[in-house]
């Protein structure tokens, strides 16, 4: 017990002080280094977009130093050959009639490699990498070796036009948008500060990763999160962003590596940030893909928006029966008072059922006095604004309707109002979490909560007019 709580407090320590040692290094690349580690920490590939020049490799040759791995860079062209990127012929083999390649420095050979330009690997390279990038298999002449890579860097500038790269495309789990350093503060510290030159005396082994990886798996999943994840799935899906099976079991399985190697005892609901890193196919998707996950991380799996939809759905049905505020005002004969809504008669009535009631369009000259009874049969009859015409069926409907929404507006309660403060904490104590996206899901949460606070009113302000609906259906 004390070994396994060692391990896991190390662990979580190693993670934030690399972190903060690689921010110090690589600034404004907060995202990269969280997509690098975790590509790292879950063998998993990354691939970076964007131009030259903007620190990416030498990102990717510090985080081969914390493993003491191999490291393999190569620019690739469209006229890179297999020589260049798997080794040469080995002569002694050709001698004996053998296409078998000295891989020692090169690709085969190599714990993290870096490829820059990716996606200019020709025919004769694309299948022995994506043997390489999916079963960590190289063939090699007669033999089929298992090749040490832990992950992959990529590199382009811009997304595959041509199909036959798709398949490489999709083998990266992680994808980054790298822009150059845009402040003047972080464009100083990166050409003039001494950290980056300084190497990382951080170190990770092989097979701390490995032990990573299979505490990792036993790691159990809160139920929020599962919600969440179905709820992604179908919200993407109809924002026309396809996940395939295959990704989302990666997906899910980079947060429990993320969880695990920051000493959680569950994936919780801060981890779900990170399927922004990893739920798009396309740049100009991750604006959506970022909302989506931030909003349902706020509310645990639940469409606040549609939850209100529905919410003043039901209530404008009920208004149109008769529900809703009067179109005019209706006097109580005996007491004079005021009434403005179904809600208020209904209540009144409750107080006083004797008494009657002033016919709302004949106040003056031809003045009617009405029970309550006949109140209601004459506002449905002759003014077309009662509830009589609805049928027990429509009502047991919007009520069945109305506890399924009150139940889950409560859930929503709970995660958005009641559970902000743990939420909160759980994204504080996140080392994989940006400052900026804590700020944005904070702004954002409140925001929530107060439209949260009115769909409450409405959906009261439904459930008032249901019972008055029930109780004059019993008359
Ligand atoms: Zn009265």
């Amino acid at each position: 017990m004390s070994v396994e709580l060692c391990g896991r407090v190390r662990m979580a320590i190693d993670v934030a002080a690399i972190r903060s040692d690689f921010e110090q290094r690589f600034v404004e690349r907060s995202t990269e280094i969280t997509c690098s580690l975790l590509a790292l920490l879950s063998g998993e590939h990354a691939l970076f977009l964007g131009p030259p020049g903007t620190a990416k490799s030498m990102l990717a040759r510090s985080l081969c130093e914390i493993i003491d791995g191999n490291y393999f860079y190569y620019l690739l062209t469209r006229f890179t050959t297999p020589e260049e990127v798997f080794g040469p012929l080995s002569l002694k083999a050709l001698q004996a009639d053998s296409f078998s390649r000295k891989t020692d420095g090169f690709l085969p050979d190599a714990h993290i490699a870096f490829l820059d330009e990716i996606f200019k690997a020709n025919s004769s390279i694309l299948n022995s990498f994506l043997t390489v990038l999916n079963e960590r298999k190289f063939h090699n002449g007669r033999d089929v070796i298992d090749v040490p890579l832990v992950s992959l860097f990529g590199a382009s500038n811009e997304l595959p036009e041509d199909e036959s790269l798709e398949a490489l495309y999709d083998r990266f789990l992680f994808r980054c948008v790298v822009s150059p350093v845009r402040e003047e503060a972080s464009f100083r510290q990166m050409l003039f500060g001494s950290a980056q030159d300084a190497g990382s005396h951080h170190r990770i082994s092989l097979a701390d990763i490995r032990l990573l990886q299979e505490k990792a798996a036993g790691m159990p999943v809160d139920t929020d999160v599962e919600a969440i994840i179905l709820r992604a799935r179908r919200e993407l899906a109809a924002k026309q962003i396809t996940v395939s099976d295959r990704r989302w079991k990666k997906i899910l399985g980079v947060l429990k590596v993320a969880a695990a190697a920051s000493g959680r005892a569950s994936v919780d609901r801060s981890m779900v940030l990170l399927l922004q890193h990893m739920a798009w196919d396309r740049p100009e998707q991750r604006a959506d893909v970022r909302d989506l996950v931030i909003s349902l991380a706020i509310t645990g799996g639940e469409s606040v928006e549609k939850l209100i939809a529905e919410i003043e759905d039901l209530h404008a049905y009920l208004s149109k029966s008769g529900c809703g505020v009067f179109p005019n005002t209706i006097r109580c004969y005996d007491c004079d008072e005021r009434i403005t809504s179904f809600e208020r008669l209904s209540d009144h009535r409750k107080l006083f059922p004797q008494h009657k009631y002033y016919d709302p369009y004949r106040t003056s000259l031809h003045m009617r006095i009405l029970s309550f009874h006949d109140l209601l049969s004459i506002l449905s009859e002759d003014y077309g604004w009662n509830c009589a015409e609805i049928q027990p069926e429509q009502i047991q409907r919007s009520q069945a309707e109305y506890a399924r929404l009150q139940r889950r507006y409560r859930d929503v309660c709970l995660q958005v109002v009641s559970g902000r403060a743990v939420l909160k904490r759980q994204l504080r104590d996140n080392v994989w979490i940006d400052d900026r996206d804590i700020v944005d899901l904070l702004d954002r949460s409140e925001a929530q909560a107060r439209f949260i606070e009115k769909a409450g009113k409405t959906l009261e302000a439904a459930g008032a007019m249901i019972k008055l609906l029930s109780e004059s259906g019993n008359e």
